[in-house]
């Protein structure tokens, strides 16, 4: 620990949902190693998530409780939700001067762009914590500041029309319809878009901005970024991933859930099969595939002849045909809820990934050396796939048709 970093304290603010929670928390583990303490506000659904990290660093993490906000009126839900998260403002500020020591800044997830507020009301810095790419980021910023002006460009809402990013490095072009259906939706005058969106152009006050990235992959982007930011402090600090053996081996205590399946099973299964022999298929932690996609799945999985892990919702579980298991017997290895996959992508047997390209799958291939045969579904997801199948050439298209679409069964497989 070095004199300078110990009893910093950083209040640590992340949203709940665990492509946001999982980076963010594997940041508090590097700020805890650095000597830092850190206070995470976390709510009670999501404590046992914490328990790694407590125990290993019981006196320089703290919790914040707070309790969960009403929805507030919006018709669209994530809206609805993440407008409501301005309710903690005061409960937080009571926390704060209160406290012995408090915090000298807060780094919280990007859609929490309000924090920027109450940074400045506290008198600290705060620090925005991007759970997506510096591409990703760069394209969403660009859409929420110039909302009106994009929207007007294509006022007929045609869901084919291409839209350019030319002063983006890479000149991205997306058709409409790629674009976040949050996005799309947008309401002028509803009061809780207008403050979504103060908040994504507070991000751009913010004093700093870490990204869940490294220079290798996206150095281009990270120079934009600093470029719009009119300074330097932007961060690619990543990839947050914990290094192999580290905290949780073999994914038992559960990074972002509990494996429903006992890992050594899986793992014991794995150890058998030859080296990148295996197809791992997970689409994230909130996409399913309907019917009609898993059966296509389903269907290129039982004529393919690879071993796989098949990894689903329980939610979406209920498509996957009755006697699916049968037919593959031992070729197939199925996660009916939560999978530890990371620690999945890390085994040597493991070839192929099938994904959604959500920005932590993406990190977690590249950095496991899996190749990745993409089918993106919406957030920066085709944004994320462009960057993956076109620039890198670490994977290959099996699905970007949308939800409208699927892929071909035989060409699947
Ligand atoms: N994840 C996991 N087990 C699962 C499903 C997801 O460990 O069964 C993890 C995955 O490793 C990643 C995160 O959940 O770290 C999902 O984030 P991502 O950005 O890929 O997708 P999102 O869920 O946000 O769409």
């Amino acid at each position: 620990m070095s004199n300078s970093t110990s009893n910093t304290h950083i209040l640590v603010f992340p949203l709940p949902p665990p492509g946001h929670l999982i980076p963010l928390l594997d940041l508090t583990h590097h700020l805890l190693r650095y000597g830092l303490t850190v206070t995470i506000v976390i709510s009670t659904v999501n404590l046992p998530l914490l328990n790694p990290l407590l125990s290993s660093h019981p006196s320089s993490l703290h919790k914040l409780l707070l309790s969960d906000p009403a929805p507030s009126p919006s018709p669209h839900p994530l809206i609805a939700k993440l407008t409501a998260t301005r309710q903690l403002f005061d409960p937080i500020v009571q926390w704060f001067e209160s406290h012995p020591a408090p915090p000298v800044a807060i780094i919280s997830d990007f859609f929490l762009g309000w924090t920027n507020d109450l940074a400045t009301h506290l008198g600290i810095r705060r620090v925005v914590f991007s759970p997506s790419g510096a591409l990703g980021y760069s394209i969403f910023h660009k859409l929420w500041r110039d909302v009106l002006d994009i929207n007007a460009l294509n006022d007929d809402g045609d869901e084919n029309f291409m839209l350019s990013f030319p002063d983006i490095p890479s000149s991205p072009q997306l058709p409409w319809w790629q674009l976040s259906e949050t996005w799309r939706s947008f309401k002028k005058g509803d009061p809780g878009f207008e403050s979504f969106r103060k908040g994504i152009l507070g991000n751009m006050t913010s004093w700093g901005i870490v990204f869940n990235t490294f220079e290798d992959l996206e150095g281009d982007y990270i120079d934009y970024m600093k470029k719009q930011m009119g300074h330097d402090r932007i961060w690619a600090v990543g990839p947050l991933l914990p290094t192999k053996n580290e905290r949780d081996p073999k994914g038992s205590t559960g990074r972002g859930g509990s494996s429903v399946v006992p890992p050594d099973d899986l793992f014991m299964w794995l150890d058998q099969k030859r080296d990148e022999s295996v197809v791992y298929i997970c689409f994230g932690s909130r996409e399913t595939l309907d019917e009609k996609e898993m059966k296509t799945l389903t269907v290129a999985l039982a004529l393919s002849n690879v071993d796989f892990v098949l990894c689903v919702h329980e939610s979406g579980s209920n498509f996957i045909p009755s006697g699916f298991k049968d037919q593959v017997g031992g070729r197939g290895f199925i996660f009916k809820g939560w999978a530890p996959q990371l620690e999945i992508l890390r085994h040597k047997a493991i070839g192929l990934f099938i994904t959604h390209c959500g920005w932590n799958s993406t990190l977690e291939a590249i950095t496991s050396g899996v190749t990745m045969l993409t089918w993106p579904m919406g957030a920066d997801q085709f944004t994320n796939a462009a960057l993956v199948v076109d620039q890198l050439g670490v994977g290959k298209r099996v699905c970007d048709d949308g939800s409208n679409s699927v892929p071909d069964s035989i060409k699947l497989a």
